[in-house]
C-alpha cells in the first residue's frame, strides 16, 4: 500500500486504519523509493492490531523497459538501502526539474516550488506534477495531464535512470529482504518474467488489481512449480485517481507471508 511518502493520498496511519476496517491482519507499506512511512504505520498498527511489514517499490530498467520490483520484509534502517533510496530521491528531484523545464518550454508556466509544495515529504514524481497541472487549470483532468504531457514518451516526459532488476534484488537481499517482480501481468511476457527469476529476483507478485483471475492462477502455478515466494495486494494509493484496488479485496494468505519469511531465513543460511 502507498502513502503520502510517495504517490498515495493518505498518511501511513490512515492507510492502516483502512486496512483494519477492511479486516486485514497484516499489510506492507510499499512506497516508491521511500521507507519513511513504515515507522508511523507500525505504530498505528500496534494500536489497532494490524501487523505492518516493511516494503518498498523500486523502478528498474531492463533493455529499455520499465520493471517495478517490490522489496518486502527487509531491515528498513539498513544503511546501504537507506543511502540508495536517498540517492534515488535526489535523482527524482533532478528529473522533476527537467520535466518542469520541458513544460515551461511548452508554454506551461508551472514552477518547481509548486511541485515541491505538492509533493511535501514524498519522493517527487509525475503524479505530483499532474496534480499541479490540474490545480492550476493547465489541464482539465489528471488523466489529461498524462495524455497531453507526462505519459511515457510524451512531450514533457523524462525517463528515470536505469538500475537493473537484478541490482535492485541484490540491494533488497543485502538488507535482509525478499524481492518480487511487481504486477507482472499488465506489462511482462513470460520469457522476461522467467529471465528475471532466473537472474535472481526472488518471487512474483501474484495478486494485483490489474491481474485477471486467469493470470492470478497462472502466476500462482508458476510460483508453485518453481518454488518461488509469492505476494500480492491492492497497490492502494488512497482511493482516488488511478486507484483500481479496493482495500481488503486483493490479498494473499498469512501462509504466503510465512513462506516469504522462511525463504528469507533459508537464503540467509
Ligand atoms: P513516476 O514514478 O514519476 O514515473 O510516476 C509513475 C506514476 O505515474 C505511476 O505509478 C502512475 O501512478 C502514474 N502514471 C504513469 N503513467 C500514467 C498514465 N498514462 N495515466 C495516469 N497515471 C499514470
Ligand atoms: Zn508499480
Amino acid at each position: 500500500m502507498h502513502t503520502h511518502y510517495s504517490d498515495g493520498d493518505l498518511s501511513p496511519s490512515d492507510v492502516v486504519q483502512l486496512a483494519h476496517r477492511a479486516g486485514l491482519s497484516l499489510v506492507a507499506i510499499t512506497d516508491h523509493d521511500h521507507t519513511g512511512g513504515i515507522e508511523e504505520a507500525r505504530k498505528a498498527g500496534v494500536q489497532v492490531g494490524v501487523e505492518v511489514v516493511s516494503g518498498v517499490e523500486l523502478s528498474t530498467t531492463l533493455d529499455g523497459r520499465e520493471i517495478h520490483i517490490l522489496g518486502l520484509l527487509f531491515d528498513h534502517t539498513h544503511r546501504g538501502l537507506t543511502e540508495y533510496l536517498e540517492y534515488l530521491r535526489s535523482e527524482r528531484l533532478k528529473r522533476a526539474e527537467r520535466i518542469v523545464e520541458r513544460l515551461n518550454r511548452l508554454q506551461v508556466p508551472l514552477t518547481m516550488e509548486e511541485v515541491l509544495a505538492q509533493a511535501g515529504t514524498a519522493a517527487v514524481g509525475r503524479p505530483h506534477i499532474a496534480t499541479v497541472l490540474v490545480n492550476r487549470g493547465f489541464v482539465g483532468s489528471y488523466q489529461q495531464a498524462f495524455a497531453r504531457y507526462l505519459r511515457n514518451g510524451g512531450p514533457a516526459w523524462e525517463g528515470k535512470h536505469g538500475i537493473t532488476p537484478l541490482e535492485t534484488a541484490r540491494l533488497i537481499s543485502s538488507a535482509g529482504g525478499v524481492s518480487f517482480v511487481a504486477h507482472p501481468g499488465d506489462t511482462l511476457d513470460e520469457p522476461i518474467l522467467d529471465r528475471l527469476i532466473t537472474e535472481g529476483v526472488d518471487g512474483i507478485e501474484v495478486v494485483h488489481p490489474s491481474h485477471s483471475p486467469e493470470r492470478v492462477t497462472r502466476f500462482k502455478t508458476l510460483a508453485q512449480t518453481r518454488r518461488l515466494p509469492r505476494c500480492g495486494g491492492s497497490d492502494f494509493h488512497g482511493g482516488g485517481r488511478n486507484d483500481s484496488g479496493a482495500v481488503g479485496k486483493y490479498f494473499v494468505s498469512l501462509h504466503d507471508v510465512e513462506t516469504i519469511r522462511s525463504y528469507r531465513s533459508n537464503s540467509r543460511g
